[in-house]
């Protein structure tokens, strides 16, 4: 098997065993981003990957070794990681050298890992495809004339296409489970607090969550182990105990119930991604789970209501980005106004632009009542229908996406591209931990199973993703050299 292809669990049994060194590791992956056409990263960072690995190799020689010492990984150019470039995708912030780390980014270092650079993004996380980035499209590595879904695509492009491990990701409204879903990997997007945001590019406060994106649900518990836990930097933060995810993998799953909403699979869903959704499902019933239709009548609202939230938390959080203190700072600026208008009009792209324009207009007086008030009351709705479900059913499952990935430059108008976040912004805007998980193929491209939890069950849902890893192989399966 090649190297790359081998899981975080593989690869830390062969760097104890002296399979391989954390240096030849990271320097065969290294040798992949290199040559890679997916635009994955926005910035690699060879040198520093190379020391950490060195120092990592010293760690497993002693025997000091952590399990994720020496194991690289793509980090989100979200996360802010010391004396390294950290651009949120943006022009904005080309020029932004982090002078610290985020708490995720530090939590990464403590543990060892091998940060082999910083992955593209949509600017900001706004997008759905990872089109918006200032550096460019990223590639989905299936297809390589398809999106690979976004924001977090270049985090799921590099592990899809096999130029790193595992990646970091951070999901608003589906920025995690839509690219690993449109990738073909697992990712988690834990519930809301579970992870600091600390240091991590604020997009829609009380909204944004960061988690893993890996090949198997049990790397992504091995990571989660890592990233997660208190931190008093961020005042969001939950004050909660970190189990050890790892811990429940193995639990069987006999009479799990699992609740179909029938509103995730009405109009709009491709009928190929139904079939391979309903096909995991009956994986499940096999498996000995309980199957039940539940009702989230709500659902229709979560595209308006997140898009006055998102949109309404993003122009207060990008307000700071204004030519004076940090970024980009237009040339030759005739007074203060200017400074600002020039700054931030030639510091943003479009989406960003549209969005902050459209949460201020909803922010402001005379408006706030109309549209920032009512979308949080339909919020707390949407919510509730959430808790009715899991009076009655242990997890939520569904389609990721309505699709399978669309083509580069297919989708113009940006309600369109609203329209794929149907199926994930729930869950963020109730908080909850939700996962994607590889289930099928369609015309040779990945279907994601989406899976829903009640709060704090991402124990629980790494151990359902991991049982029906343990009966399928769509999350082995590679782009191979298609990439
Ligand atoms: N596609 C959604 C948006 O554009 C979600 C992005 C995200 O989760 N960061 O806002």
């Amino acid at each position: 098997m090649d190297v790359h292809n081998k899981t975080i669990a593989q690869l830390s049994q062969g760097l104890k065993a002296g399979d391989f060194s954390s240096a030849e590791l990271t320097k065969h992956y290294l040798d992949r981003i290199n040559t890679s056409e997916l635009n994955a990263f926005i910035t690699v960072t060879d040198e520093l990957a190379m020391e950490q690995a060195r120092a990592a190799d010293d760690k497993i020689i002693k025997g000091n070794a952590g399990i994720l010492t020496g194991i690289p990984y793509a980090h989100k150019d979200i996360f802010c990681t010391n004396g390294v470039k950290t651009s949120a995708g943006s022009k904005m912030l080309d020029n932004f050298i982090s002078p610290y780390d985020a708490t995720v980014s530090h939590k990464l270092n403590q543990a060892d890992l091998v940060m082999l650079g910083k992955a593209n993004m949509d600017e900001f996380a706004m997008g759905s495809s990872n089109e918006n980035s200032y550096y460019g499209d990223v590639k989905n590595p299936w297809n390589v004339s398809k999106i690979p879904g976004g924001s977090s695509g270049g985090s799921a492009a590099a592990v899809a296409g096999r130029l790193a491990p595992f990646a970091t990701g951070t999901d608003t409204g589906g920025s995690i489970r839509q690219p690993a879903s449109l990738c073909g990997i697992t990712g988690l997007k834990p519930t809301y607090g579970r992870v600091s945001r600390y240091g991590m590019i604020a997009y829609a406060s009380s909204l944004d969550q960061a988690g893993p994106m890996t090949q198997t649900a049990e790397d992504a518990a091995l990571v989660l182990n890592v990233m997660a836990g208190f931190d008093e930097k961020d005042s969001t933060s939950a004050n909660r105990d970190v189990e050890d995810y790892t811990e429940n993998l193995n639990d069987s799953i006999k009479g799990l119930t699992i609740g179909l909403p029938k509103e995730f699979f009405s109009e709009g869903l491709d009928d190929e991604v139904a079939n391979q959704v309903m096909a995991a499902v009956k994986e499940f019933e096999s498996m000995g789970a309980i199957v039940k239709e539940i009702s989230l009548p709500n659902s229709a609202y979560a595209i308006p209501t997140y898009y006055i939230v998102a949109p309404c938390e993003c122009s207060s959080n990008l307000s700071r980005l204004d030519g004076v203190r940090y970024g980009y700072r237009c040339d030759d600026p005739k007074n203060l106004d200017d400074l600002y208008l020039r700054s931030r009009s030639e510091g943003f792209g479009e989406e960003v632009k549209r969005r902050i324009m459209i949460g201020a207009y909803a922010l402001s007086a005379g408006y706030y009542d109309a549209y920032y008030l009512k979308a949080q009351k339909v919020r707390h709705l949407i919510s509730d229908d959430f808790k009715k479900a899991f009076k009655q059913v242990d997890v939520i499952m569904g389609p990721v996406s309505p699709t399978t990935a669309f083509d580069l430059g297919s989708v113009k108008d940006p309600v369109s591209m609203y329209l794929a976040d149907i199926y994930t912004l729930s869950a963020n805007l109730a908080g909850l931990p939700g996962m994607s998980i590889p289930a099928g193929f369609s015309q040779n491209l990945p279907v994601g199973l989406q899976l829903i939890g009640d709060y704090w069950s991402e124990s629980k849902l790494l151990n359902i993703a991991h049982q029906f890893q343990q009966q399928t192989d769509w999350h082995t399966q590679t782009p191979g050299d298609k990439s």
